[in-house]
């Protein structure tokens, strides 16, 4: 492979952010996010990354314990405006914690969901569907018809929704909330579609495209109990939030490093760039009556 001579510096900030958007466009996000560089001086050298889902404490204590320099997040630290970054708020204390350790951040939520590969492809795979993915709602600006949020697929074979259930919790992380089901436990699966995060809003969309099963996250229970009750509806599967969306870290990661490869040359290749094992779900105990 041809090597770049014209870059002998490290990696900076601003290279990694580069390669990152060419993959992950900040123009797909959505109007109302925030994404992008929240924290960090373009200017700055970066040799390590680490990819996690949320920008809290206890995955800044992560990177600083692996010496991680940059942490690229899927969801935002600040989704709205603020007035302060004071220490003795929780999300200033994050800003001050990066800023006095040299840890930069950066976000990248529903440019990534939308992408192709993007969040739900990763999340897709990691439920066993191996052949070919369409958008489940659609980017009408994309005229290739490719992103979009959401992935429709097909299992290679037919599983009860049992067995898919149970696939589908070994496919992703654990988190003490596990996996929830309703519907059939003896109902054939071969359809599915999957949204990472939360689903509701494609509960329709899920419907009208006539799987067998939807597997997303955060659903409440009247949209779920209304949608299962109607004849021919599909089934559900609601996983942690947190466990939807953490197939897609290694997905960013690998990207990242063939583009930091291909544009910063050897410098970019000896990036050390790590996915995040820190459980981040924000239900972190359940309880059941015996
Ligand atoms: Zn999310």
């Amino acid at each position: 492979m041809p090597v770049s001579t014209s870059t002998t510096h490290p990696a900076t900030l601003f290279d990694v952010v580069t390669a990152f958007e060419e993959v992950y466009p900040p123009s797909w996000a959505a109007s109302w996010d925030a994404v992008g560089l929240v924290c960090g001086d373009p200017e700055q050298p970066v040799e390590k990354i680490l990819f996690a889902v949320d920008p809290v404490d206890a995955v800044v204590d992560e990177a600083l314990t692996r010496g991680a320099d940059l942490i690229i997040t899927h969801h935002p630290l600040m989704l709205r405006g603020v007035t302060s970054v004071a220490a003795n708020t929780p999300k200033g204390r994050i800003v001050h914690r990066l800023i006095r350790s040299g840890v930069a951040l950066y976000t990248a939520h529903t440019n990534a969901d939308t992408a192709s590969p993007g969040v739900s492809d990763a999340l897709a795979r990691a439920v066993g569907l191996t052949g070919q993915l369409r958008p489940l709602d659609p980017d009408t600006t994309d005229p290739e018809g490719r992103r979009g949020i959401g992935r429709v697929g097909e299992l290679p074979a037919p599983l009860l929704l049992r067995d898919f259930a149970d696939q589908v919790a070994q496919g992703l992380p654990a988190t003490a909330a596990g996996i929830r089901v309703a519907g059939d436990p003896d109902r054939q699966i071969r359809t599915v579609a999957v949204s990472g995060g939360a689903g509701d809003s494609l509960l329709d969309a899920a419907r009208a495209a006539e799987v067998d099963v939807y597997v997303t996250s955060d659903l409440r229970h009247h949209p779920a109990s209304e949608f299962v009750e109607r004849p021919g509806a599909p089934a559900l599967i609601d996983t942690a939030h947190f466990a939807s969306e953490w197939p897609w870290l290694a997905d960013g990661a690998s990207h990242l490093g063939d583009v930091l490869g291909r544009s910063v040359g050897p410098n970019g290749a000896n990036v050390e760039i790590h996915v995040s094992t820190t459980v981040t779900d924000a239900w972190s105990q359940t309880f059941q009556h015996v």
